[in-house]
């Protein structure tokens, strides 16, 4: 039986991309050992403490339908820690609980688009956003950024690219490529979505992962809380991607309309994970510091293991768990290296063309590996990019 367009269509009607990391559990489950580091996950669980709290809420009776819009406390609560972190007043009105930073950003595009409007967003991106934007009815249209400009958008391709679009989705500390958008980037954004009266949908799922510089959220600029949606989520914060549990933060009267889309798809979040969720955010930054700890630490192996060759280079990483590595000195594409270095080192990294036509010739490796198999990996990564560029390269010693 035929289905419809809109669904067939999510992928755009190509791959979605994840070949490597297929074929790399594909080797996994038939017992081949592979380094992977393809999917941003933590390799920590959710932490005990969290885990106490979900379980006393459900053993405590929070286990029938919750709250559509999310039960006050934890509307409270992230209301508080946006207040706090950005210095725009925020309430709970302002704040819809979503299945997740996913959920979140198909109902922010939903919310805001119509059938056939165009929505922006930029190029490398999250891999789902696309699809995202296809599933909502939406067509996207990408602001396609470059290695030059460290992957940071110019001010006339915002301009030129948002013309007659509906929305301009951001995300920073970005995923794929690590990097974090400037106080000028951000006044950029701003500029484009007030000139061409666009809805800004600001994911900032990795804003407690900064190593340089500080986050700042572009709902705060001036002008910009009016039009704009955050998309937050504790998967990353919080090593609670199972949980799926996130928000959207803006206008009171547009969460309203999100809260009537959660009343006819979703019907909200278990209240339970609510519950584990709020306890999270009220249990301090220590939390939120000691998650974040180990990418910290890996970023800073990386640049070591980088140093002594010139044949792999790194994309100035400034936050999120990805390093966004520049392979182009070898003269293949990302897709042609990430596989060859599954097939010969058993190591399995994304190819930077699953995530956009900017990122060509780049890899992205998630630094979710512990420590010594993760310097381990990359050095052995190193050494194969020196032999497919014909160079001889210094293999970094373990850390
Ligand atoms: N946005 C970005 C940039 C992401 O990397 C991810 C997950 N990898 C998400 C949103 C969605 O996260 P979740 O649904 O787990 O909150």
């Amino acid at each position: 039986m035929k289905l419809s367009h809109r669904i067939t269509q999510i992928t755009g009607g190509g791959s979605d991309g994840w070949d490597v990391f297929y074929k790399a559990r594909r080797m996994i489950a038939d017992g081949i050992p592979v380094t992977e580091l393809t999917i941003g996950e933590h390799d920590i669980p959710t932490s005990p403490d969290i885990l106490n709290a979900m379980h006393a809420a459900a053993i405590g009776g929070h286990t029938g339908y919750a709250e559509v819009p999310g039960t006050h406390a934890l509307r409270k609560s992230v209301a508080a820690r946006i207040a706090n972190r950005t210095g725009v007043p925020t309430t709970a009105e302002n704040i819809v609980i979503t299945p997740g930073g996913q959920a979140a950003l198909f109902a922010a595009h939903t919310a805001i688009c119509d059938p056939g409007d165009t929505a922006a967003y930029i190029d490398p991106f999250y891999t789902t956003y696309p699809g995202t934007i296809r599933g909502a009815g939406a067509v996207p249209k990408p602001i396609v950024t470059s290695p030059q400009t460290a992957f940071q958008p110019t001010a006339e391709a915002l301009m030129a690219v948002t013309k007659g679009a509906r929305s301009l989705l951001v995300n920073t500390p970005n995923n794929p490529t690590g990097v974090v958008y400037s106080a000028k980037t951000l006044q950029r954004i701003a500029d484009a979505c007030i000139a061409n009266d666009l809805w800004l949908i600001s994911d900032e799922v990795y804003d407690t992962q900064v190593w340089e510089g500080t986050h700042v959220s572009p709902r705060a600029l001036p002008g910009m809380a009016e039009r704009t949606m955050v998309v937050g989520s504790m998967s990353k914060s919080h090593a609670m991607t199972g949980s799926r549990v996130g928000w959207i933060c803006g206008p009171a009267e547009a969460v309203a309309h999100l809260v009537n889309l959660s009343t006819h798809t979703t019907y909200g979040v278990a209240g339970f994970v609510q519950d584990a969720a709020d306890f999270a955010l009220n249990s301090g930054t220590a939390v939120e510091e000691a998650v974040a700890a180990p990418f910290r630490r890996r970023r800073a192996l990386t640049m070591k293991a980088l140093e002594g060759q010139n044949v792999v280079r790194a994309v100035p990483v400034q936050g999120a768990m990805y390093v966004m590595l520049d392979l182009r000195a070898t003269g293949m594409s990302g897709e042609e290296f990430a596989n060859a270095l599954l097939e010969a080192e058993h190591i399995a990294v994304m190819p930077g063309e699953s995530f956009g036509q900017a990122a060509a010739g780049h890899l992205r490796v998630a630094m979710t590996v512990a420590d010594d198999q993760y310097v381990d990996a990359l050095s052995r990564l190193i050494a194969f990019a020196g032999t497919c560029a014909g160079h001889t390269t210094r293999r970094s010693p373990r850390a």
